[in-house]
């Protein structure tokens, strides 16, 4: 335990490119010390049982799972310290990496150390785990009461030096969340998850229908790096920039992956269906997944801020179709105030008395200008006429110049 990186070993143990599980980072720290009863179906089935002890979570492996009945004795096999995020982590680790299989996160919540000497003086946590005996009380969604972990085999004084042959007892102590009724212990098969409500059988069916990629990120077009590139620098763009729950968010399906990807200004993400026995010798295929189109737009004019608003209400934009400036809408999202005022001092240098678009545009208040200031708007789709839909300001574009700005087609995308 003084060991400088606790988590060590377990990150040598992964592939961090290939498994989705969090790298580990130190923790937060005064609150409530946590736990987290995870159902792993690795090449065995058990349950990991985790408590956190200072920055990581100490970790036993449980292959019947913790009872309610203290007339059970569960073995309960120490493995590496996990960093404290892994408490979310609920996917499918690959297949032939370390643990592979799938993770439910079956309990979670705060435990309250009990440990104490024959005294009654309080033990920390810490020390009276190198000790070999440890009481808690659990504040679970499912599990709540005293337990108690005690290792009757190995350990620092156990002859063997610790390590590989120790060997602990999990076993839930006499009060009055205990019970006898014999239905003390969850079946792993059918339990379901305390942050999802799946079961394993459906978590792993959801997991395996898609991988998904990254298009863009943060601007910078991706599409030419190796799939495999793109799906690491994926998981490290969400792993670093999102708050813990999104560890859990991207192995819960497309829609919220694809949801925080739009939040983040992300143009938008594919699915590729995983190549499955179901369909043999069929060529890959790809789905394309709008969270947002994107694109470069020409500025031709402005609307008057209303109310509160400075600078300016909307950009007016739109697209050369041949000599022709097409009008494809305003956008009046994605500016801060900063943006506001010192755009519209650019566009009032740019004044100009006639529309510049070929087409009539219906705003009251519209000031026109020199299409010249070429704009990244982000948007979710083309509607019949033409206009964009939730069209939102990413920025402007000084190195395009306006006259090369046209209409955009869906980008084919096809896997190299
Ligand atoms: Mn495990």
């Amino acid at each position: 335990m003084a060991d400088k990186d606790p988590l060590r070993t377990y990150r040598g143990k992964r592939d961090f490119d290939r498994t989705k599980e969090p790298r580990g980072r130190p923790g937060a720290g005064d609150e409530e010390p946590r736990f987290v009863v995870q159902i792993h179906d690795a090449s065995t089935l058990h349950f990991d049982f985790r408590l956190q002890v200072g920055d990581v979570l100490k970790s036993w492996s449980v292959p019947k799972g913790p009872s309610i009945d203290p007339g059970d004795k569960r073995l309960a096999v120490p493995t590496e310290d996990h960093p404290l995020e892994y408490e979310e982590f609920e996917g499918v680790i690959p297949e032939g990496e370390y643990g592979g299989g799938t993770v439910i996160v079956w309990d979670h919540g705060t435990y309250r150390p009990l440990s104490h000497d024959r005294r009654g003086r309080p033990v920390p946590f810490e020390e009276a785990l190198e000790r070999g005996h440890v009481t808690f009380w659990l504040n679970g969604s499912k599990l709540r009461g005293e337990y108690a972990l005690t290792r009757f085999r190995g350990g620092k004084d156990g002859g063997e030096g610790g390590g590989k042959g120790e060997a602990w007892l999990l076993v839930k102590a006499k009060d009055e969340r205990a019970h006898t009724d014999g239905r003390a212990t969850p079946d792993p098969r059918r339990a379901r998850s305390v942050r999802s409500g799946r079961t394993l059988h459906q978590v792993a069916a959801e997991s395996q229908g898609a991988v998904f990629d990254l298009l863009r990120l943060e601007g910078a077009d991706t599409r030419s790096l190796p799939l495999r590139t793109r799906k690491s620098l994926l998981r490290r763009a969400l792993t670093y920039r999102a708050p813990l729950r999104m560890t859990n968010h991207r192995n819960q399906g497309g829609a919220e992956l694809l949801a925080d990807a739009c939040s983040r200004g992300w143009e938008g993400l594919i699915a590729k269906r995983a190549n499955s026995r179901y369909r043999p010798g069929r060529s890959t295929d790809w789905l394309k997944l709008k969270c947002s189109l994107g694109q470069e737009f020409v500025i031709g004019g402005f609307t008057e801020p209303a109310g509160s608003r400075v600078g300016f209400g909307a950009l007016l934009l739109g697209y050369y179709e041949g000599d022709r400036l097409r009008y494809a809408g305003k956008v009046g999202t994605g500016f801060d105030r900063r943006t506001l005022l010192g755009l519209r001092a650019r566009l009032d240098e740019l004044s100009t008395p006639e529309p510049p678009f070929a087409d009539r545009v219906r705003e009251v208040s519209a000031r026109w200008v020199e299409p010249v200031l070429v704009a990244q708007v982000a948007f979710t789709e083309w509607t019949r006429d033409g206009m964009l839909r939730h069209p939102r300001f990413l920025g402007l574009r000084d190195d395009k110049p306006a006259r090369n700005v046209v209409r955009e087609g869906p980008a084919p995308l096809t896997e190299k």
